[in-house]
């Protein structure tokens, strides 16, 4: 293995009539081999059979073994190196894929078998969308329900983050500042809404059925119909679900199975049912288009890929027809030009298009190759021992062009210095603002200074319930496409856009950044000492600045999670005998292999 970090992974997709597997040099980013043993009587014996395989195409061992997983449930938020817990974990998890996980347990047994000393890596379809918030996550069923299981976990992660990724490549743009609709249409289908490096939702759930019409399965259904044909045709539960995986999507609508090229042929030859079985699957996927660009507030960027996504350009056509309210062109000659041979990702549009569109072909085994090798440099990277980090709480407050202030406070009025914060240049004015919303109103937010090129409005969560708005969670300065509310002050009031609730950061000096080995825009996981109620916060954005003195911001929801002690009201204020350790960081996704991992000394209290 050399330096410790593994370059050759083996990757392993075990299916039901199937073991996909792959063998690349994550270092020199190349396949070395590719197979699919198909009809194999089990798991394990595909397995046991690969490092003869192997040797016979004259590759060596690998450094690392990486196994795709189906569903690894609420608790895995990234892929993660096996051991005995994760197992037990995976186990846990049968229930919410029975077909599947089991085949995977089958598989990581069979290779800890093969290859003993080998690191293995699990590498979960639903790790990706752990992102997606609660509101979208919930299914509005009864409590016990949900207490058991019943939420949207969202699929085909690991095609969804390649092609984030790939995406963000071929526009030079990082995935932070980017909003992708990933549509992955293959024999499976799903779509993935991906703001700013996050999946915030996607159309597969709590099982790989709800969504999209896909070859076999029907997508969104009423599922009153359980009931219904139970009534009427006296069809069991069990019997209805295998029909909704099995006899329906493509299949059922077109009655000529479930490849698109022979439904395009038989629609374009006049066939009605391939030609129903057409619209209905576009215009699926544009109602998904249309719902996850008002849930991002727009959107930068769609993505096609899997077999219909990248090979049919009269089904991209059909379903971005009549999207030019959004912004989109689409290129009618380049789209019908695509040609993929290898992991080009062209472009589609016109060039006045403001929404981009490209196509390219997902690579999950070469995307979980990846993942391992990321993993596994993680867990080998050095531990270092610096300082621990103050934490200040940032309570609600509010920061205005001067324009906003001669509006509120009178004209020619400049605000009044009350006291310097932390942050060097930084202060609380004497000035106060009420924010009022659609349903209420919070009073006397501190204004700080100095003025800004745009009005921002932080608050809590639960501050935003009180106005009665959706408050987007966001770094400040970045107010692009946020709510409006009114701002009221003792001369005038004005109606803005700015509304926020702050993303978690911490400010950092380069210095310090450096002596972490930690960069802007890394995302960090902190634990948060605090009088019995340790709390570990993740993606806290890590902002490096020169003007910068080194302090974490977290709000007031937060700091009363942690019990951590603040004002309550005004600005800014340390929290005193409590400090943050960075536990862990990553690069956002997308921004190359950047990742590392910091473990800060026990003794982290701050005197
Ligand atoms: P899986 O989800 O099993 O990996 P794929 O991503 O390979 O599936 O996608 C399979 C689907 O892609 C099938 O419906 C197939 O008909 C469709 N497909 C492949 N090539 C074309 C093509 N040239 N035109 C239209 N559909 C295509």
């Amino acid at each position: 293995m050399g330096s410790g970090v593994p370059f050759r992974v083996l990757t392993i997709n075990a299916g039901s009539s199937s073991v996909k597997l792959a063998v690349f040099d994550t270092a020199a980013n190349t396949q070395l081999f590719k197979s699919v043993l198909e009809r194999v009587s089990s798991v394990e014996d595909a397995v046991r059979g690969i490092p003869a395989l192997l040797k016979a195409q004259g590759i060596a061992a690998p450094d690392a073994v990486g196994h795709r997983v189906a569903h690894g449930g609420a608790r895995f938020r990234d892929a993660c190196a096996i051991d005995a817990g994760v197992i037990e974990a995976i186990e846990a998890c049968v229930p919410l894929a029975p077909m599947h996980n089991p085949l995977a347990l089958a598989g990581i047994k069979a290779a800890a078998r093969a290859w003993p000393d080998v690191p293995q890596v699990a590498v979960f379809d639903t790790a990706f969308h752990q992102t997606i918030p609660e509101r979208a996550a919930t299914y509005a069923v009864p409590r016990a329900w949900r207490e058991a299981g019943v939420r949207r976990y969202g699929f085909h992660g690991t095609s969804h983050k390649y092609v984030m990724q790939r995406v963000a490549e071929e526009l030079r743009t990082p995935p932070t500042e980017l909003r992708i609709i990933s549509c992955h249409l293959g024999n499976g289908a799903s779509i993935c809404a991906i703001e700013r490096g996050a999946s915030v939702d996607t159309s597969m759930g709590m099982t790989a059925l709800e969504g999209l019409v896909m070859g076999t399965r029907c997508g969104d259904v009423d599922p009153g119909l359980f009931a219904h044909l139970e009534r009427t045709l006296g069809l069991s539960a069990a019997g209805i679900e295998r029909s909704l995986y099995r006899e329906s999507g493509l299949a059922a609508l077109s009655g000529l199975g479930n490849d698109m090229r022979d439904i395009e042929k038989r629609a374009a030859e006049g066939d009605r049912n391939a030609q129903l079985a057409i619209q209905v699957y576009a215009y699926r996927v544009r109602k998904y288009l249309g719902a996850y660009a008002a849930a991002m507030s727009g959107v930068d960027v769609i993505a096609f890929t899997g077999g219909i996504g990248e090979h049919s350009a009269s089904m991209r056509a059909r379903i971005l027809s009549g999207l030019e309210f959004l912004g989109l062109a689409l290129d009618e000659d380049r789209n019908a030009g695509v040609r993929l041979a290898d992991s080009e990702a062209p472009q589609i549009q016109r060039d006045n298009s403001r929404v981009r569109v490209i196509v390219t072909r997902t690579r999950e085994q070469w995307m979980i190759a990846r993942e391992t090798a990321r993993i596994l440099a993680r867990e080998t990277a050095p531990a270092q021992a610096p300082a621990p980090i103050p934490i200040a709480v940032s309570a609600h407050h509010v920061h205005l062009t001067q324009a906003a202030v001669e509006q509120l406070f009178g004209a020619g009025h400049r605000l009044t210095l009350r006291k310097a914060l932390s942050q060097p240049g930084a202060w609380a004015a004497e000035e106060t603002v009420d924010v009022i919303g659609p349903r209420g109103e919070l009073a006397r937010l501190r204004v700080l200074g100095p003025c800004r090129e745009a009005n921002q409005i932080e608050i809590a969560e639960t501050e935003a319930y009180k106005l009665g708005i959706d408050a987007p969670l966001r770094l400040s300065g970045d107010t692009r496409g946020t709510p409006v509310v009114t701002l009221r002050g003792p001369t005038g009031s004005l109606r803005t856009e700015g509304l926020i609730v702050a993303k978690r950061h911490i400010h950092m000096s380069p210095q310090d950044a450096a002596a972490r080995g930690l960069k802007h825009g890394d995302l960090a996981e902190v634990a948060v000492n605090s009088e019995g109620r340790d709390l570990v916060f993740r993606d806290v954005a890590i902002r490096v600045d020169p003007q910068f003195v080194t302090e974490m911001h977290i709000d007031t929801d937060e700091a009363n999670a942690a019990h951590l002690e603040h004002g309550g009201a005004g600005e800014l204020a340390p929290v005193e005998g409590c400090s943050a350790r960075i536990t862990r960081c990553h690069a956002p996704e997308g921004a190359g292999d950047t990742s590392c991992c910091l473990h800060e000394p026990e003794d982290r209290r701050a005197a």
